[in-house]
């Protein structure tokens, strides 16, 4: 996996490291840090880091250790590069202007508290399937959108989109992130039941396992007949799982695209 989803924890004062172990899976590991009270998790190709605002009792095999006084989103900053997928280059606000820059239509993004810079492979793979399906005219439901990347790209396609988060600063950032790029997007805080059931060509869905699988009567259930959900943030492993769900729930023809260590899940719903 590559090593970006991370949350910004300014106030933590302590990191806690933990090693994956052989066979564990990376959210469960991200999960129990989630519930041990982290501040922000960051998982790492090999562990997975937990900022704390105090140590915490009981998490296992792993180091402690203070946070130095960092400045952790220029950190962040200054590490990011342009990334292309699905025809598309998402390019952070402040590279706009540089040189070099790989071939595709640009997606302007500034990331600020959101996720979604365009790097992680859940994203990127889902990027390519927006490239690869949407088209102009056609209605799109983004889920957890995030910095609003996917529903930027789907706009970008002459697609009319609606984008939700559960969290009300993401809904903010996509929405400058769409003025920004100059396309137009609706968006509000909310989930899968945003919309009218039956009322989506396509849905997009780059959220956690257990959310899709929770999800998934909603998530199916907002695509007209024969319309394409695209579910993706979900663990290699896990996949399966989260297939049953949706098929359960009315998808068929589905296919499950891997990405890193990453699953992308396309089907359509049942006509
Ligand atoms: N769509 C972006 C992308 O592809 O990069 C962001 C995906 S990020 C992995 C998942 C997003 O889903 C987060 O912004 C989070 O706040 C949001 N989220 C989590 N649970 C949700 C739920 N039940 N309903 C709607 N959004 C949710």
């Amino acid at each position: 996996m590559t090593d970006d989803i991370r949350e910004d924890a300014p106030e933590a004062a302590w990191t806690w490291t933990q090693p994956i172990a052989h066979g564990q899976d990376p959210e469960v590991a991200a999960a129990l840090l989630w519930a041990a009270g982290a501040l922000g998790v960051w998982v790492r190709t090999d562990d997975v880091v937990g900022y704390f605002a105090e140590q915490v009792d009981g998490l296992g095999d792993g180091v402690w250790e203070a946070v130095e006084e960092v400045d952790w989103l220029a950190r962040w900053r200054e590490g990011i590069e342009p990334v292309a997928a699905g025809g598309f280059v998402v390019v952070p606000t402040w590279l706009a202007d540089s040189g070099d820059m790989p071939a595709g239509e640009p997606i302007l993004l500034d990331p600020g508290r959101a996720f979604g810079s365009g790097h992680h492979d859940t994203t990127a793979g889902c990027l390519e399937e927006v490239g690869a399906h949407v088209g102009p005219g056609m209605r799109v439901f983004d889920v957890g959108t995030g910095t609003g990347v996917l529903a930027i790209a789907a706009a970008m396609r002459g697609a009319t989109v609606t984008a939700v988060d559960i969290d009300p600063d993401a809904v903010v950032v996509a929405a400058e992130n769409a003025a920004a790029n100059g396309v137009e997007i609706a968006t509000a805080v909310g989930s899968a039941d945003a919309v009218a059931a039956g009322s989506m060509d396509v849905v997009l869905g780059n959220l956690l396992t257990h959310t899709i699988v929770a999800l998934a009567d909603d998530l199916v259930g907002a695509l007209a007949d024969g319309g394409l959900l695209v579910a993706s943030g979900i663990g290699e492993a896990r996949a399966p799982e989260a297939v049953a769900a949706l098929e359960a729930a009315g998808l068929a023809d589905v296919t499950v695209r891997i990405r890193g260590e990453w699953a992308i899940v396309v089907g359509r719903r049942r006509t």
